[in-house]
Order: structure tokens, then sequence, then C-alpha cells
């Protein structure tokens, strides 16, 4: 089935006891045993599973074209629970310009707990390929990157982590399977937040973990969810579900909109670079039209002058705003550099878009007004 329809019916279905077509919210968390000991319904606890999140992880299962998801209740612990499936010792490279959090993790967690790990230009093959040691285990790849929107080339990181003998880890937050099958690209698990776009209306925390279900990794995965516990509540499951419903629909109107902005951004004499893999002047703008199907609703700028500049435009947004994280229906504008910290490599004059659902005319003029 096409991804339209696997996003409406994937892990959704009538109610079987009570015919509900909107899945009802199971808050027990606790499940009946039979006389014979067994489990009918195949749920026991709720940590280890419960119907909420079992409809949730066959959606996401479905949509990236895995044959098992773990959901997780954000992002970042998914992100910890793919590093604590690896072994002390274990060597991970990961993107110079990866999700602020996730980088954070691995500094300040992961590598005291014994991991190895480098920053790389994933988008240099050849920076990889020196990067990489015998005991390189994992390579995790944004793309786009944040907030610079860096595109990297899922399939050929994947032949040269694969000849190393590493897996590749693909965080696909911001282009979400309807834009780009990670998977089908010969990634070996896909990583959500599905708090941005999937959760889709900015009032969810979420996770998710896709891959292989009979895999070896992805079954320390699963034994790590289930026996630690950072598992989403069944109403954010149901969430995050509903959101679901109406992503490519969604995406396809976020990517309408950025495209626009990105244009008017592109031509405009207070603005130095705009970053928008959708623009044939982007660097990644060759891979992107061949990996993704559009390139997203993730914007990022520098404006002409320094870090006052650029939180003085964003100060002066009337429509957009001002707040951190992506993926909601409003349209936010966030000074990144000040968001990361003093460690940041952002550039201090860039502002990140996070274009939303209004009419792109109305963004556009707002953006005008503020950069005056
Ligand atoms: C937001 C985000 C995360 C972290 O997700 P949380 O739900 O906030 O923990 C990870 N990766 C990317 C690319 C993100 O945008």
């Amino acid at each position: 089935m096409r991804i339209e329809t696997l996003a409406v019916h994937a892990g959704q279905e009538p109610d079987p006891a009570t015919g509900a077509v909107t899945p009802p919210i199971h808050l027990s968390t606790t499940f009946e045993r039979a006389p014979d000991g067994s489990y009918p319904h195949g749920h026991m606890y709720s940590r280890t599973s419960n119907p909420n999140r079992a409809a949730l992880e066959a959606s996401l299962a479905a949509l990236e074209g895995g044959t098992g998801a773990a959901a997780f209740a954000s992002g970042s612990a998914a992100a910890m629970t793919v590093f604590q499936a690896l072994a002390p010792g274990d060597h991970v490279l990961a993107p110079d310009d990866v999700y602020h959090g996730t980088a954070r993790l691995l500094r300040e967690t992961f590598v005291p707990w014994g991991l190895a790990m480098d920053f790389v230009d994933m988008t240099d093959l050849a920076r990889v390929q020196a990067a990489l040691r015998p005991e390189t285990r994992l390579l995790w790849v944004e793309t786009p990157s944040n907030p610079l929107l860096k595109i990297t080339d899922i399939a050929a990181l994947a032949t040269l982590a694969h000849a190393a003998g590493a897996l590749v880890v693909c965080d696909n937050t911001w282009a979400t399977p309807i834009l780009q099958r990670p998977l089908a690209l010969g990634a070996d698990l896909v990583v959500h937040a599905t708090t941005k776009y999937l959760g889709g209306h900015s009032d969810v925390l979420g996770g998710g973990v896709v891959g292989d279900e009979a895999s070896e990794f992805f079954r320390r995965v699963r034994s790590i969810q289930t026996t630690g516990g950072a598992v989403p509540s069944p109403f954010e499951c149901w969430l995050v579900l509903r959101g679901i419903r109406t992503l490519p629909y969604r995406m396809r109107a976020h990517s309408e909109n950025a495209l626009a902005v990105a244009r008017f951004l592109n031509g405009h004499p207070a603005v130095e670079v705009v970053h928008y893999p959708g623009l044939e002047t982007h660097a990644g703008y060759a891979v992107a039209q061949r990996q993704m199907t559009l390139p997203g609703g993730m914007i990022s700028f520098q404006v002409r002058g320094d870090s006052t500049r650029a939180m003085a435009v964003a100060a002066q947004v009337r429509v957009f705003t001002r707040a951190t994280s992506l993926g909601g229906p409003e349209s936010l504008i966030e000074h990144r550099a000040s968001v990361e910290g003093p460690e940041t490599r952002t550039p201090q004059n860039l502002l990140r878009l996070s274009i939303g659902l209004e009419h792109h005319d109305d963004l556009i003029e707002d953006l005008a007004q503020a950069l005056q």
C-alpha cells in the first residue's frame, strides 16, 4: 500500500470489542491471564506492551518499511537506547552538526560510560572513511542536518559502513518517512523524535526506533525498552498515532510553504545565505533530489550582521513564534546559537525556521517586515 493509506490504516483497526472506529485509550497497567496461564490478548504488563503502544509501533514500522518498531517517551530516550545497545569500547561516528541533545548525550553520558566517538562531516565520505576504526560499530546520520540542512547520501554511507562492519542509524526526524525512507536506502535503523512532525501538533513528546525486529541489535533495543521502561504513556501513543494520520498531507504543505519562504529569503538584501535543500544553490541539492521526495519544512538563514542583528530580526516577527522545536502547525523562529550554549558551532547570525501550515504569503510578509 502507498504511504498515505498506511498513515491512515497501519496499526488502526476498529476496536474489536466495541466497534469504535477511533481506538480507545487503554490505561490498564496489567492484563488478565487465562486459566491455562496464557495471555490471550498478547499483553501482560504495560511496561512490556500495551494496545496503544503496539498500535503506534505497528504504524511506525509500516511507514518506515521495517519489521519492528519500539516506541519511547522522547526522541532522546530512543537515541539513548541505541547507544545503550552498544558495548563499552565500541566506537561511534556522529555528524559534526548532530542534533545538540544527541551530542550532549554522547559527550556527557556515553563517553564516560565507555563509548569512543568522533564527530565527522558525514557529507564528506572520504573523511568518514578516514575516521573509521576497527572497533567502529555505528554511524549516526541526520539528513537534512540541524541547523545547516546539510545532506548526506544515505546509500553511499551505508555501503561504506557495511564494508567496515558498522551499522548505520538514521535520525529521520526532520525528513519523516514521507520525504525519505532510510531503511530502503540501506540504513539499519531509523530513529525518530515523534515529538516533531509525526505528533505534528506541538503537544506530545515521543520517540521511536524502527528496524528489523529479528536482528540481534534490534532485540537489544527491545530488551532495553521493556526492561528500562523509558516508554510513552497510552495517551501519548494515541496522540502520536492521531498525528500520523495526516502526516503525508502536512509534509506536502510544510514543504510547499518552505520552498516559497526560502525563495523569498534567498533574494533578500538583508540575508547573507539561505540553507534549504530545495534551492538549486544548496550544496546538497542533487543528493536531496535523488533521495528525498520533497525538501521539507525546515530552513536556516544567516542575516547580514552579527548575533544582535539576528536577535533583532527574531524580535520583530508577528506571525512566527519565537520558540524552539519544530514540526507543528505554527511557524517557529529560533536563534539557534543562544539555545545551544557556549560550545555551539552554529553561526551567530543564523536563524532557524520551522515552517508551519499558515499561508506562505503571510509568513513571507511577516519576514519582510521583520528584516526591514
Ligand atoms: C527534537 C529532536 C530530537 C530529540 O527529541 P526529544 O523528543 O526532544 O527528546 C532528536 N533528534 C532530532 C533531529 C530532533 O529534532
